[in-house]
């Protein structure tokens, strides 16, 4: 009996050992395939898949830049067929149908301004359009021209009926103009689509505004995003040693800044977001990158705390539950600002030698 129990163990142990380590291999069997970048949106998008196999991350892939083409057709300012030049075009003169997605990004829209008291607004489009032409003129707008675009600005002129999803303009001449929340929206859903086709992890990047989820690659806790510093000048190949990494799990992050964009009239730089209570481009923030649980949250927060600037931006951010924000406020000596929690989403300085992403 004692011998017969000796051999069990003698034959069970290493079976067990072998067991877990196939186990954990087993565990272990995922793959990591980075899609490289293509161009949606007028910008550069990327997508991390952590699945299965290379098939399954392949086909994720996939899934996730079909539905950013999708969102593309359907929003996209600069092509005339797209969902939402129809409603640019049509709108004043009565209700136009959209789709469910476009739909949901308008709603989206009206919540956020709302939230932010008319910072971020996405019927901005008249005031955009005459800063547009003042860049290429090189001849500030005249107070008159001003005034007029701002009385086809508000999202209360903006008329959604959920019943029959159509949307119209109060005001002859308004313009949709959802280049502050559409990418976001687009990462939304892009990761929506990866999580469906059985995605374990992933990270999709439109034009930084990123999102991540499930499981990090290898070796790693966390998903890793160093952040660019605004007034470092990037290298030829676009990049920059990054100002910070922050870690996240599930989360989004979106930077709004007028570093990259703006135009200049008579020498005078004007940033691309535009501050609808004054006509004026936005002007006390260098950048403001926000955290949130989702990236049309990340990406229409980052506009309004653009707009808002510290005290208000930072009021704004507390009001949303899991946002946090990291502010360079305009000014010589760039400092950052930090919200109440954002500091938990920082990799210490001794184990920043290796940012994955943006
Ligand atoms: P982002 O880079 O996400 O901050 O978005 C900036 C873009 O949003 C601009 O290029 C405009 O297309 C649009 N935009 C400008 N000002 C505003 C605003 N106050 N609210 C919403 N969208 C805006
Ligand atoms: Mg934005």
């Amino acid at each position: 009996m004692k011998k017969y129990f000796r051999i069990v163990i003698i034959v069970a142990v290493p079976v067990m050992l072998l067991g877990m380590l196939y186990m954990s291999r087993r565990s272990s069997g995922v793959v990591e395939v980075n899609s490289g970048f293509r161009v949606v949106m007028g910008t550069f998008s990327r997508v991390v898949v952590i699945a299965r196999s290379q098939r399954a991350a392949q086909r994720c892939i996939e899934a996730a830049f079909d539905v950013q083409n999708r969102i593309e057709a359907l929003m996209s300012d600069f092509r005339a067929d797209s969902e939402l030049s129809k409603v640019n075009r049509l709108a004043a003169q009565g209700p136009v149908p959209v789709s469910e997605m476009t739909f949901e990004v308008l709603q989206q829209s009206v919540h956020f301004s709302t939230l932010s008291e008319g910072a971020f607004d996405v019927t901005v489009g008249p005031l955009v359009d005459l800063w547009r032409k003042a860049g290429k003129m090189d001849v500030p707008p005249t107070d008159e021209a001003l005034a007029e675009a701002r009385r086809k600005v508000g999202s209360d002129k903006l008329i959604l009926d959920e019943k029959n999803r159509t949307v119209r303009f109060a005001v002859a001449g308004m313009r949709v103009d959802l280049g502050g929340i559409g990418k976001g929206y687009a990462v939304d859903k892009a990761v929506e689509a990866m999580r469906k086709c059985g995605a374990r992890g992933g990270l999709v990047d439109l034009g930084g505004n990123i999102r991540c989820f499930g499981r990090p690659p290898q070796d790693q806790e966390r998903w890793r995003i160093g952040l660019q510093d605004p007034n470092v000048a990037p290298d030829e190949f676009g990049g920059t040693k990054p100002l910070l990494i922050l870690a996240l799990a599930n989360e989004s992050v979106a930077t709004s800044g007028d570093y990259r964009r703006f135009v200049k009239v008579q020498g005078q730089k004007q940033s691309h977001i535009i501050d609808t209570a004054t006509g004026q481009g936005a002007n006390k923030l260098v950048s403001d990158t926000i955290i949130a649980s989702d990236a049309t949250t990340a990406d229409a927060l980052s506009t309004a705390v653009n707009v808002l600037g510290l005290e208000k931006g930072l009021a704004l951010v507390e009001r949303v539950s899991g946002a946090e924000a990291i502010l360079i406020p305009a000014g010589k000596e760039a400092q950052l600002i930090f919200s109440r929690g954002a500091r938990a989403y920082l990799v210490p300085s001794s184990e920043a030698a290796r940012p994955d992403e943006k």
